[in-house]
């Protein structure tokens, strides 16, 4: 549970929550699609005076928008079409009309910006450290893991395991790889290891990240932290991937997707924890439906 003063700390985020960016995205969506615009933007230079829809009220809506420009660039599909760039699929995996398809995909890119925002903001005042450290206490799990691309490796200072055995098995494996005839997961310190699936830091129980600052709890390598690191514990959940429908497409490959239209907080966060009624309030205004999981217990 967070102090008062902690929660205070928060007031941002919390705010940010309370006025989500998605209906205003789709009111303008809607706008651009209607109306004489050739462009997203000739829509925001007609946005002078403060905006309300669904009981939300926006000030100064083309500010809010700016920032979110890329995320509704593919309303402009319908006006300005392109080869095609993925696929998506209802839940049911039917096939999705254009609006709908496009409409995910601009939710899920605008959802993912915001909340990787308001994440920032929630998880600084916690002086928590769940996300960069391994099992500790009654935790049953072995160990942790962070999936790393391979040039995010080089600001990890550890031992590196990439060898024939490790790129033929994962760390969910039955049997698990072995090291120097111990489990990967029983040495006393983290590792990075090159699984089939690609690069992962493996924090086994009572280990932390090397870039872990023990006495300031902060991110050492904060401006170059790997891009799980930047993923909020409250996340878009409108679109999942599905790369067993991808196709072949003109000599590329579209990753396939359905709508799933929902939101995903992870209950070990203890922000997620403490505004798990403000979480609930912020999908129901985007019209999401808020899904509260444990990953860490
Ligand atoms: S890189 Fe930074 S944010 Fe990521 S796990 Fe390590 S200390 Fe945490
Ligand atoms: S669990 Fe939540 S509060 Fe703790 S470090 Fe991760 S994001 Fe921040």
């Amino acid at each position: 549970m967070l102090s008062d003063h902690q929660i205070s700390q928060c007031q941002a985020g919390i705010d940010r929550l309370a006025l989500p960016v998605l209906p205003l995205v789709r009111l303008v969506g809607m706008l651009y699609l209607t109306g004489p615009f050739a462009r997203l933007t000739d829509v925001l230079a007609e946005l002078i005076e403060p905006v309300e829809t669904g009981g939300l009220r926006y000030e100064e809506p083309a500010q809010t928008l700016t920032p979110y420009l890329e995320a509704m660039a593919p309303y402009e599909r319908f006006k300005h079409p392109q080869a095609p760039s993925r696929i998506i699929l209802s839940a049911e995996l039917a096939a999705l009309d254009q609006f709908e398809a496009l409409e995910g995909w601009v939710a899920q890119n605008v959802v993912s910006q915001e909340l990787e925002e308001i994440n920032s903001l929630l998880c600084g005042p916690c002086a928590c450290r769940l996300c960069c450290i391994g099992p500790e206490g009654q935790m049953v799990q072995d160990f942790f893991e962070i999936p790393l691309l391979e040039s995010e490796t080089a600001f990890f200072p550890l031992p590196k395991i990439d060898g024939i055995k490790s790129r033929q098995t994962n760390s969910e494996a039955i049997a698990p790889l072995e090291i120097d005839g111990l489990f990967f997961y029983d040495r006393p310190d983290p590792i990075l290891i090159h699984w089939h699936t690609g690069w992962t830091m493996v924090l086994p129980r009572f280990t932390s990240c090397p870039n872990l600052d023990q006495s300031s709890g902060g991110c050492t390598i904060y401006p170059d932290r790997p891009d799980v690191c930047r993923r909020p514990q409250i996340f878009s959940y409108v679109l999942e991937r599905l790369p067993a429908y991808d196709q072949h497409y003109e000599g590329r490959m579209l990753p396939a997707f359905s709508r799933q239209d929902k939101i995903l907080a992870v209950w070990d966060c203890p922000y997620v924890k403490e505004f798990q009624e403000q979480i609930g309030i912020y999908a129901q205004l985007c019209g999401l439906e808020p899904v509260f999981k444990e990953n860490k217990a």
